[in-house]
């Protein structure tokens, strides 16, 4: 079974690249980076597919940054991500993928009048926070243009689609960059300067906002049990949505975060909360319930554990990182 995944390089396909050498899995699989394809091109995009002609894809590219980058970008966000998207999805259908895994996020969700925790069925009803709302919107061109795939019946063949839509990422090869990171990367990077400087840490916004935080071998996991499960012939239903998470008691303020991360790097110096600086969304708490029916025994990485580990990645490969 031939098996692509789209932004292979990046925080999920560096993980995904190492659980599948760390279990063996048994799978063809092309790590496709920005340097084969760009992606946001769609004829490079349908020749490469049909060169390589996949029967699976797993699509993680994507131009992804933290909420601090998306408020500046949301123009790019949402025309990059629907070019690449759209020639993904079309590219499917050109060579008949048999499957297509999408990894979509919670922040994608609408922000008001939804109900908590969030189910993968509320996903079109309201507008998303206005910090992200390009990259919301590419993520829906692409939940929708999946699902459209779905009911396409070309020459007796179907794809089948599979949404997954993990809660706040983190681990080894995120983007640590200050300006343009998520709040774990900025966070470890900034204590790791603070640190090493006797300096303060700067923190941005309230501290008051909650996230749920997977550790990116999880959904790499998760991935890949997808993958075993269509191998089995075990998947009925043609198009799935499933919110990857960690139980909702997972939860914790950015405060508390903070506090973790100082503690690991046993850095006791101040801290400084620049409430200048916008929260974004307040929460946007998730269930790991819709999961559970496909992938009952599933077990996450703690948050300390996955801290840890991160922490120690970043300071043994600090050179070799986007920072
Ligand atoms: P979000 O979950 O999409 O909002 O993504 P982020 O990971 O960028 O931000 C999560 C929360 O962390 C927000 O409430 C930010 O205000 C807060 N935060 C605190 N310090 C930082 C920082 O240095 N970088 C980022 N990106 N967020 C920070």
């Amino acid at each position: 079974m031939k098996i692509l995944v789209t932004g292979g390089y990046g925080l999920v396909g560096k993980s995904l690249q190492k659980v599948v050498k760390a279990c063996d899995f048994d799978g063809n699989f092309y790590f496709l980076s920005r340097v084969d394809c760009d992606l946001r091109n769609s004829e490079q995009t349908t020749n490469w597919f049909k060169e390589y002609n996949p029967d699976v894809v797993v699509h993680l590219a994507s131009r992804v940054g933290g909420v601090y980058d998306n408020m500046n970008g949301n123009y790019e966000y949402l025309v990059d991500n629907a070019r690449i998207n759209i020639n993904v999805v079309d590219s499917c259908k050109v060579v008949g993928v048999k499957m297509l895994i999408n990894i979509l996020s919670t922040c994608i969700f609408p922000d008001q009048n939804v109900s908590y925790p969030l189910t993968s069925n509320q996903l079109h009803n309201g507008l998303p926070h206005h910090s992200n709302i390009g990259y919301a919107y590419s993520k829906r061109i692409l939940h929708l243009a999946s699902h459209l795939l779905t009911k396409i019946d070309v020459d007796k063949w179907c794809t089948r689609v599979v949404n997954l839509t993990p809660t706040n990422l983190y681990g080894d090869y995120d983007n640590y960059n200050l300006k343009s990171s998520h709040v774990i990367p900025g966070l470890i990077h900034k204590t790791s300067i603070a640190k090493m400087t006797s300096g303060e840490l700067h923190v941005y916004g309230t501290g008051k906002a909650m996230r749920q935080f997977l550790y990116v071998d999880d959904l790499s996991n998760v991935i890949l049990q997808f993958i075993d499960l269509y191998k089995d012939k075990a998947l009925n239903e043609m198009e799935i949505s499933c919110i990857v998470s960690p139980p909702e008691s997972s939860e914790i303020s950015i405060k508390s975060l903070i506090e973790k991360i100082c503690n690991i790097f046993n850095f006791t110096g101040k801290i400084h909360y620049d409430t200048s600086y916008s929260d974004g969304q307040y929460k946007k708490t998730a269930s790991s319930d819709e999961l559970s029916k496909y992938l009952p025994n599933l077990t996450y990485t703690s948050i300390s554990t996955g801290l840890e580990n991160t922490i120690k990645f970043f300071n043994d490969n600090k050179e070799h990182l986007r920072l």
